[in-house]
Protein backbone atom coordinates (compact mmCIF):
# COMPACT_ATOMS: atom_id res chain seq x y z
CA UNK A 1 0.00 0.00 0.00
CA UNK A 2 1.87 3.35 -1.22
CA UNK A 3 0.26 6.39 0.74
CA UNK A 4 0.42 9.88 -0.46
CA UNK A 5 3.04 10.19 1.57
CA UNK A 6 6.14 9.90 -0.44
CA UNK A 7 8.10 12.67 -2.43
CA UNK A 8 5.51 11.32 -5.07
CA UNK A 9 5.08 13.94 -7.91
CA UNK A 10 1.27 15.28 -10.34
CA UNK A 11 -1.08 15.53 -12.39
CA UNK A 12 -0.93 15.57 -15.47
CA UNK A 13 -1.58 17.76 -17.96
CA UNK A 14 -5.07 16.11 -18.95
CA UNK A 15 -5.18 15.76 -22.69
CA UNK A 16 -8.55 18.29 -22.71
CA UNK A 17 -6.79 20.36 -20.20
CA UNK A 18 -3.81 21.01 -22.44
CA UNK A 19 -6.14 21.37 -25.63
CA UNK A 20 -8.28 24.02 -24.06
CA UNK A 21 -5.30 25.69 -22.88
CA UNK A 22 -4.26 25.73 -25.94
CA UNK A 23 -0.84 23.93 -25.11
CA UNK A 24 -1.54 20.65 -27.77
CA UNK A 25 1.82 19.94 -28.42
CA UNK A 26 3.65 20.52 -25.05
CA UNK A 27 1.02 17.76 -24.05
CA UNK A 28 1.64 15.68 -26.79
CA UNK A 29 5.75 15.48 -25.72
CA UNK A 30 4.46 15.28 -22.08
CA UNK A 31 2.05 12.46 -22.42
CA UNK A 32 5.16 10.71 -24.27
CA UNK A 33 7.16 10.88 -21.48
CA UNK A 34 4.67 9.05 -19.25
CA UNK A 35 3.03 6.68 -21.59
CA UNK A 36 6.27 5.29 -23.23
CA UNK A 37 7.45 3.76 -20.10
CA UNK A 38 4.91 1.37 -20.55
CA UNK A 39 5.01 -1.35 -17.74
CA UNK A 40 3.70 -4.24 -19.57
CA UNK A 41 6.91 -3.93 -21.96
CA UNK A 42 9.01 -4.44 -19.32
CA UNK A 43 10.77 -6.88 -17.39
CA UNK A 44 8.94 -9.15 -14.98
CA UNK A 45 10.60 -8.06 -11.76
CA UNK A 46 11.97 -4.42 -12.48
CA UNK A 47 9.65 -3.38 -9.07
CA UNK A 48 9.01 0.26 -9.94
CA UNK A 49 7.26 2.49 -6.91
CA UNK A 50 5.43 5.66 -7.78
CA UNK A 51 9.44 7.54 -6.63
CA UNK A 52 10.90 5.89 -9.29
CA UNK A 53 8.39 6.06 -12.33
CA UNK A 54 8.49 8.87 -14.68
CA UNK A 55 5.49 10.45 -13.37
CA UNK A 56 5.35 11.37 -10.03
CA UNK A 57 2.24 13.21 -7.55
CA UNK A 58 2.38 14.87 -4.99
CA UNK A 59 1.30 14.14 -1.18
CA UNK A 60 -2.10 16.39 -2.31
CA UNK A 61 -2.14 14.56 -5.40
CA UNK A 62 -0.98 16.96 -7.99
CA UNK A 63 0.88 15.71 -11.02
CA UNK A 64 4.28 17.53 -10.62
CA UNK A 65 6.12 15.29 -13.35
CA UNK A 66 9.26 17.72 -14.00
CA UNK A 67 7.78 19.34 -17.55
CA UNK A 68 10.00 19.01 -20.48
CA UNK A 69 11.82 22.16 -21.92
CA UNK A 70 9.77 22.10 -25.03
CA UNK A 71 6.34 22.16 -22.65
CA UNK A 72 8.10 25.19 -20.58
CA UNK A 73 8.78 27.34 -23.76
CA UNK A 74 4.92 26.95 -24.93
CA UNK A 75 3.66 27.93 -21.52
CA UNK A 76 6.48 30.82 -20.80
CA UNK A 77 5.53 32.63 -24.26
CA UNK A 78 2.48 33.42 -22.24
CA UNK A 79 4.78 35.42 -19.96
CA UNK A 80 5.92 39.54 -20.15
CA UNK A 81 9.32 40.28 -20.70
CA UNK A 82 9.42 40.81 -16.69
CA UNK A 83 8.31 37.26 -15.86
CA UNK A 84 10.78 35.70 -18.27
CA UNK A 85 13.66 37.39 -16.67
CA UNK A 86 12.24 36.55 -13.49
CA UNK A 87 11.11 32.61 -13.35
CA UNK A 88 13.38 31.68 -16.22
CA UNK A 89 16.48 33.24 -15.37
CA UNK A 90 16.03 33.67 -11.77
CA UNK A 91 15.69 37.32 -11.58
CA UNK A 92 14.29 39.45 -8.65
CA UNK A 93 11.88 42.67 -9.34
CA UNK A 94 12.26 45.39 -7.05
CA UNK A 95 11.36 45.06 -3.55
CA UNK A 96 7.95 46.82 -3.05
CA UNK A 97 6.96 46.99 -6.31
CA UNK A 98 5.09 43.14 -6.91
CA UNK A 99 1.38 43.17 -7.47
CA UNK A 100 0.73 40.04 -4.95
CA UNK A 101 2.82 42.21 -1.85
CA UNK A 102 -0.40 43.71 -0.27
CA UNK A 103 -3.00 41.08 -1.88
CA UNK A 104 -4.72 40.11 1.75
CA UNK A 105 -7.66 38.25 -0.12
CA UNK A 106 -8.25 34.65 0.58
CA UNK A 107 -6.86 32.13 -2.04
CA UNK A 108 -4.57 30.08 -3.17
CA UNK A 109 -1.00 31.95 -5.28
CA UNK A 110 0.04 29.11 -8.23
CA UNK A 111 2.77 28.97 -10.06
CA UNK A 112 2.70 32.05 -12.79
CA UNK A 113 3.91 29.71 -15.26
CA UNK A 114 2.62 25.87 -15.01
CA UNK A 115 -0.45 26.69 -12.11
CA UNK A 116 0.57 24.52 -9.79
CA UNK A 117 -0.59 25.89 -6.35
CA UNK A 118 2.30 26.92 -4.22
CA UNK A 119 1.19 29.10 -1.14
CA UNK A 120 -1.96 29.83 0.31
CA UNK A 121 -2.95 33.02 1.89
CA UNK A 122 -3.28 31.57 5.11
CA UNK A 123 0.32 31.36 5.45
CA UNK A 124 0.94 34.49 3.75
CA UNK A 125 2.49 37.48 6.39
CA UNK A 126 4.10 40.64 6.61
CA UNK A 127 7.51 40.79 6.76
CA UNK A 128 8.72 43.98 5.81
CA UNK A 129 11.22 42.96 3.54
CA UNK A 130 9.51 44.23 0.19
CA UNK A 131 8.26 40.55 -1.41
CA UNK A 132 5.27 38.44 -0.52
CA UNK A 133 6.11 36.21 2.40
CA UNK A 134 5.06 32.71 3.35
CA UNK A 135 5.98 30.38 6.07
CA UNK A 136 5.25 27.72 4.50
CA UNK A 137 4.36 26.32 1.25
CA UNK A 138 0.40 24.45 0.62
CA UNK A 139 2.22 21.12 -0.36
CA UNK A 140 6.29 20.65 0.52
CA UNK A 141 6.26 18.67 -2.87
CA UNK A 142 5.38 21.76 -4.62
CA UNK A 143 8.34 23.86 -3.68
CA UNK A 144 11.97 22.53 -4.05
CA UNK A 145 14.81 23.78 -3.04
CA UNK A 146 18.51 24.70 -4.15
CA UNK A 147 21.52 26.05 -3.43
CA UNK A 148 22.34 29.31 -4.80
CA UNK A 149 25.67 30.48 -4.25
CA UNK A 150 25.50 33.64 -6.59
CA UNK A 151 26.68 37.55 -5.52
CA UNK A 152 28.67 36.11 -2.95
CA UNK A 153 26.46 34.50 -0.57
CA UNK A 154 24.97 31.09 0.22
CA UNK A 155 21.19 30.90 0.25
CA UNK A 156 18.50 28.88 -0.34
CA UNK A 157 16.49 29.18 -4.10
CA UNK A 158 12.96 27.88 -4.19
CA UNK A 159 11.90 26.55 -7.62
CA UNK A 160 8.17 25.29 -8.70
CA UNK A 161 8.69 21.34 -8.59
CA UNK A 162 6.96 21.43 -12.05
CA UNK A 163 8.03 23.68 -13.90
CA UNK A 164 11.96 24.77 -12.55
CA UNK A 165 10.13 28.51 -12.58
CA UNK A 166 12.25 30.56 -10.41
CA UNK A 167 10.56 31.82 -7.15
CA UNK A 168 12.91 33.49 -4.67
CA UNK A 169 14.50 32.04 -1.59
CA UNK A 170 13.65 30.60 1.34
CA UNK A 171 15.13 31.89 4.85
CA UNK A 172 15.40 30.50 8.47
CA UNK A 173 14.03 34.08 10.24
CA UNK A 174 9.88 33.37 9.63
CA UNK A 175 7.70 33.12 12.08
CA UNK A 176 6.07 30.10 14.27
CA UNK A 177 4.96 27.19 13.33
CA UNK A 178 7.64 26.85 10.57
CA UNK A 179 10.50 29.50 11.50
CA UNK A 180 11.12 29.66 7.67
CA UNK A 181 9.98 32.72 5.34
CA UNK A 182 9.53 31.71 1.99
CA UNK A 183 10.55 35.38 0.17
CA UNK A 184 8.86 34.94 -3.35
CA UNK A 185 8.58 37.43 -6.51
CA UNK A 186 4.73 38.55 -7.25
CA UNK A 187 5.86 37.90 -10.84
CA UNK A 188 6.42 34.26 -10.42
CA UNK A 189 2.84 33.94 -8.70
CA UNK A 190 -0.66 33.94 -10.23
CA UNK A 191 -3.77 34.49 -7.20
CA UNK A 192 -6.92 32.49 -7.33
CA UNK A 193 -8.87 34.37 -5.00
CA UNK A 194 -11.41 31.53 -3.08
CA UNK A 195 -14.35 31.16 -5.47
CA UNK A 196 -12.59 31.38 -8.82
CA UNK A 197 -11.92 29.18 -11.52
CA UNK A 198 -8.88 27.29 -11.33
CA UNK A 199 -7.58 26.24 -14.93
CA UNK A 200 -7.26 22.11 -15.14
CA UNK A 201 -3.39 22.48 -14.62
CA UNK A 202 -4.36 24.28 -11.03
CA UNK A 203 -6.21 21.08 -9.78
CA UNK A 204 -5.55 17.70 -8.32
CA UNK A 205 -5.75 14.50 -10.29
CA UNK A 206 -8.77 13.27 -10.66
CA UNK A 207 -8.28 9.54 -9.68
CA UNK A 208 -10.34 6.48 -10.33
CA UNK A 209 -10.19 2.97 -8.06
CA UNK A 210 -10.69 -0.34 -9.48
CA UNK A 211 -10.64 -4.17 -7.57
CA UNK A 212 -9.27 -7.55 -8.75
CA UNK A 213 -9.13 -11.04 -7.63
CA UNK A 214 -6.35 -12.92 -8.77
CA UNK A 215 -4.51 -15.72 -6.25
CA UNK A 216 -2.53 -14.52 -3.60
CA UNK A 217 -2.86 -10.93 -3.19
CA UNK A 218 0.85 -10.29 -1.98
CA UNK A 219 1.89 -11.09 -5.82
CA UNK A 220 -1.20 -8.92 -7.20
CA UNK A 221 -0.77 -6.34 -5.42
CA UNK A 222 3.03 -6.34 -6.72
CA UNK A 223 2.37 -6.36 -10.24
CA UNK A 224 0.30 -3.75 -9.84
CA UNK A 225 2.68 -1.87 -8.26
CA UNK A 226 4.98 -1.83 -11.00
CA UNK A 227 2.70 0.17 -13.33
CA UNK A 228 3.23 3.69 -14.44
CA UNK A 229 -0.37 5.93 -13.34
CA UNK A 230 -0.87 3.56 -10.30
CA UNK A 231 -0.52 5.17 -7.04
CA UNK A 232 -1.79 3.15 -4.76
CA UNK A 233 -2.61 -0.53 -4.40
CA UNK A 234 -4.18 -2.35 -1.01
CA UNK A 235 -4.64 -5.70 -0.40
CA UNK A 236 -7.46 -6.86 1.16
CA UNK A 237 -11.02 -9.38 0.94
CA UNK A 238 -13.83 -8.78 -1.26
CA UNK A 239 -16.73 -10.80 -2.61
CA UNK A 240 -17.78 -12.63 0.64
CA UNK A 241 -20.20 -12.63 3.84
CA UNK A 242 -20.29 -8.90 4.36
CA UNK A 243 -22.36 -8.92 7.92
CA UNK A 244 -19.02 -8.51 9.88
CA UNK A 245 -15.39 -7.66 8.91
CA UNK A 246 -13.05 -10.85 8.06
CA UNK A 247 -10.43 -11.41 9.28
CA UNK A 248 -7.19 -12.89 7.56
CA UNK A 249 -7.61 -16.15 9.44
CA UNK A 250 -11.06 -16.93 8.71
CA UNK A 251 -10.68 -16.00 4.82
CA UNK A 252 -8.12 -18.91 4.64
CA UNK A 253 -10.45 -21.54 5.77
CA UNK A 254 -12.88 -20.40 3.06
CA UNK A 255 -16.04 -19.92 5.84
CA UNK A 256 -16.52 -16.41 4.68
CA UNK A 257 -16.42 -16.82 0.82
CA UNK A 258 -14.30 -13.80 0.52
CA UNK A 259 -11.54 -13.55 -2.51
CA UNK A 260 -8.01 -12.13 -1.76
CA UNK A 261 -8.40 -9.14 -3.59
CA UNK A 262 -6.49 -5.69 -3.97
CA UNK A 263 -7.85 -1.74 -4.44
CA UNK A 264 -6.49 -0.44 -7.32
CA UNK A 265 -6.17 3.67 -7.72
CA UNK A 266 -5.13 5.01 -10.80
CA UNK A 267 -4.76 8.25 -13.02
CA UNK A 268 -7.19 7.47 -15.71
CA UNK A 269 -4.91 9.87 -18.11
CA UNK A 270 -2.00 7.52 -17.51
CA UNK A 271 -3.22 4.11 -17.35
CA UNK A 272 -7.00 3.09 -18.28
CA UNK A 273 -9.34 0.48 -16.97
CA UNK A 274 -8.76 -1.37 -20.00
CA UNK A 275 -4.95 -1.62 -19.37
CA UNK A 276 -6.21 -2.65 -15.77
CA UNK A 277 -7.59 -4.87 -17.45
CA UNK A 278 -5.50 -6.21 -20.01
CA UNK A 279 -2.50 -6.48 -17.24
CA UNK A 280 -4.97 -8.46 -14.78
CA UNK A 281 -5.35 -11.58 -17.66
CA UNK A 282 -1.39 -11.76 -17.62
CA UNK A 283 -0.34 -11.43 -14.38
CA UNK A 284 -2.89 -14.29 -13.51
CA UNK A 285 -4.77 -17.21 -14.84
CA UNK A 286 -8.31 -16.51 -15.30
CA UNK A 287 -9.31 -20.01 -15.86
CA UNK A 288 -8.19 -21.96 -12.78
CA UNK A 289 -11.78 -21.81 -10.76
CA UNK A 290 -11.02 -21.70 -6.58
CA UNK A 291 -7.58 -21.94 -7.41
CA UNK A 292 -4.20 -20.12 -8.42
CA UNK A 293 -1.05 -22.37 -9.29
CA UNK A 294 -0.52 -23.86 -6.08
CA UNK A 295 -2.82 -22.01 -3.59
CA UNK A 296 -5.95 -23.75 -3.48
CA UNK A 297 -9.69 -22.13 -2.18
CA UNK A 298 -12.06 -20.03 -2.70
CA UNK A 299 -10.15 -17.28 -1.63
CA UNK A 300 -7.56 -17.56 -4.98
CA UNK A 301 -10.35 -17.70 -7.28
CA UNK A 302 -10.53 -14.77 -10.46
CA UNK A 303 -12.61 -11.71 -10.05
CA UNK A 304 -13.42 -8.41 -10.92
CA UNK A 305 -15.67 -6.03 -9.12
CA UNK A 306 -16.34 -2.75 -10.29
CA UNK A 307 -17.67 0.53 -9.31
CA UNK A 308 -19.35 1.86 -12.28
CA UNK A 309 -21.72 0.76 -14.80
CA UNK A 310 -18.72 1.58 -17.00
CA UNK A 311 -16.66 -0.84 -15.91
CA UNK A 312 -18.85 -3.10 -15.37
CA UNK A 313 -19.33 -3.04 -19.65
CA UNK A 314 -15.72 -2.87 -19.75
CA UNK A 315 -14.89 -5.87 -18.34
CA UNK A 316 -17.68 -7.43 -19.65
CA UNK A 317 -16.58 -7.15 -23.08
CA UNK A 318 -13.20 -7.82 -21.89
CA UNK A 319 -13.94 -10.99 -20.47
CA UNK A 320 -16.01 -12.22 -23.78
CA UNK A 321 -13.56 -11.25 -26.15
CA UNK A 322 -11.11 -13.21 -24.04
CA UNK A 323 -12.89 -16.04 -24.29
CA UNK A 324 -13.92 -15.74 -28.20
CA UNK A 325 -10.06 -15.03 -28.90
CA UNK A 326 -7.68 -14.25 -26.25
CA UNK A 327 -4.71 -16.58 -24.99
CA UNK A 328 -7.39 -18.19 -22.61
CA UNK A 329 -10.09 -19.11 -25.13
CA UNK A 330 -9.31 -23.02 -25.13
CA UNK A 331 -10.46 -23.06 -21.68
CA UNK A 332 -13.23 -21.94 -19.75
CA UNK A 333 -13.12 -18.19 -17.95
CA UNK A 334 -13.87 -18.48 -14.63
CA UNK A 335 -13.55 -14.95 -13.36
CA UNK A 336 -16.29 -13.84 -11.10
CA UNK A 337 -17.77 -10.33 -12.28
CA UNK A 338 -19.48 -8.11 -10.00
CA UNK A 339 -20.05 -4.68 -8.52
CA UNK A 340 -18.59 -3.45 -5.17
CA UNK A 341 -22.21 -2.63 -4.26
CA UNK A 342 -22.61 -5.72 -3.21
CA UNK A 343 -18.84 -7.17 -2.70
CA UNK A 344 -17.67 -4.66 -0.16
CA UNK A 345 -13.86 -3.91 0.24
CA UNK A 346 -12.39 -4.72 3.28
CA UNK A 347 -8.63 -3.68 3.67
CA UNK A 348 -6.14 -6.42 4.96
CA UNK A 349 -4.51 -6.95 7.77
CA UNK A 350 -1.22 -4.20 7.69
CA UNK A 351 1.43 -7.54 7.76
CA UNK A 352 0.02 -8.39 4.13
CA UNK A 353 0.25 -4.19 2.48
CA UNK A 354 3.26 -3.63 0.34
CA UNK A 355 4.51 -7.58 1.30
CA UNK A 356 6.91 -7.74 -1.25
CA UNK A 357 7.77 -4.30 -1.62
CA UNK A 358 9.25 -5.21 2.26
CA UNK A 359 10.06 -8.68 2.18
CA UNK A 360 11.36 -9.24 -1.83
CA UNK A 361 10.37 -11.63 -3.82
CA UNK A 362 7.24 -12.64 -5.16
CA UNK A 363 4.51 -15.43 -5.53
CA UNK A 364 2.60 -14.18 -8.63
CA UNK A 365 2.45 -16.00 -11.37
CA UNK A 366 4.38 -15.30 -14.54
CA UNK A 367 3.95 -12.58 -16.92
CA UNK A 368 2.17 -13.85 -20.03
CA UNK A 369 3.24 -12.22 -23.04
CA UNK A 370 0.79 -10.03 -24.76
CA UNK A 371 -1.74 -11.95 -27.07
FE1 LIG B 1 5.51 25.86 -12.13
Amino acid sequence: MIRFQRTLSPRLIRNTALALLGFAIPLASYAAITISNNAWASSPHEKTTMTDTATKFSASGFNITPLSNEAIQTLAKDLTDEERKIILNEGTEAPFCGNLLDNKKDGVYHCRLCKLPLFGSDSKFKSGTGWPSFFTPVDPDHVDPEVDSSHGMIREEITCARCGGHLGHVFPDGPKPTGLRFCVNSASLEFYETGDEVPALGLPTKLETAYFAGGCFWGIEDRYATLPGVLDVVSGYQGGDDSKTPTYREVCTGATGHAESVKVVFDPSIVSYSDLLAWFFRIHDPTQGNRQGPDVGTQYRSAIYTNSDEQMNQAKAFIQAQQAEGRWSKRTITTELRSVDDAKFYEAEEYHQDYYARKGGSCAAPIYPED
